[in-house]
């Protein structure tokens, strides 16, 4: 059975989490694409070459979930070279037998339109900004709440606002605003959705 749900959204809105779950609920496979940018980004050298040569071990740096990764990642997220370099393994993992769940930014619009279901997770940029600084250690993070909300500003309008595959819902996602929901209800919606279509 090939099944793929599509999970895109801005940075700490709670793709991951309801990916993971999702994928756990029904055994599908997970990927997670942010990875792949990320893991692009710290490599350094030339990006494409980067991109087209990526490694498991490049996917497993441990430095990976951090700040200045995220930066790094919509940088080179920005180039239609690395863009394409990525594109077909995107595409093969989503169209897998047993059923596949992949999150990032252009999944329902350019990896996958043809995915079974399309979920577009968002929440309001503060609160995803207090997630992640919580994330970070809170009060004892390095880093000040007024900066990762920066960052997430910053990230969110180089997704948004670039040319090739720039963040934004499939005209057929189901929007899901996790902004005053909690982490269960919202796992508890997308397994819903995905039950209803199978
Ligand atoms: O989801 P995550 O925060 O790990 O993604 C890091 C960055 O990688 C994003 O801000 C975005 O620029 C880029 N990205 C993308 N397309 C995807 C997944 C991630 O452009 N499908």
């Amino acid at each position: 059975m090939k099944f793929t749900v599509a999970i895109d959204g801005p940075a700490a809105a709670g793709k991951g989490t309801i990916s993971r779950a999702v994928a756990a609920r029904f055994g599908f496979e997970h990927l997670d694409t942010g990875l792949l940018y990320r893991a692009v980004g710290m490599k350094g050298g030339d990006p494409v070459l980067a991109a087209q040569g990526l490694t498991s071990a490049d996917l497993s740096r441990d430095d990976l979930r951090s700040l200045e990764a995220g930066q790094a990642a919509s940088q080179v997220a920005v180039l239609p070279d690395v863009r394409a370099a990525l594109t077909e393994f995107q595409r093969s993992f989503a169209r897998r037998k047993g059923g596949a769940v992949l999150d990032g930014r252009d999944i329902g619009t350019v990896i996958c339109p043809q995915a079974e279901v399309k979920l577009f997770v968002t929440a309001s940029a503060e609160i995803r900004a207090r997630r992640r600084w919580l994330e970070l250690g809170g009060e004892a993070a390095e880093e000040a709440f007024e900066v990762v909300l920066a960052q997430v500003r910053e990230r969110d309008d180089r997704d948004m606002n670039r040319a090739d595959a720039p963040m934004r819902p499939a005209a057929d996602a189901v929007m899901v605003d996790t902004s005053d929901m909690s982490i269960e209800d919202a796992v508890a919606f997308a397994v819903a959705t995905v039950s209803a279509r199978l």
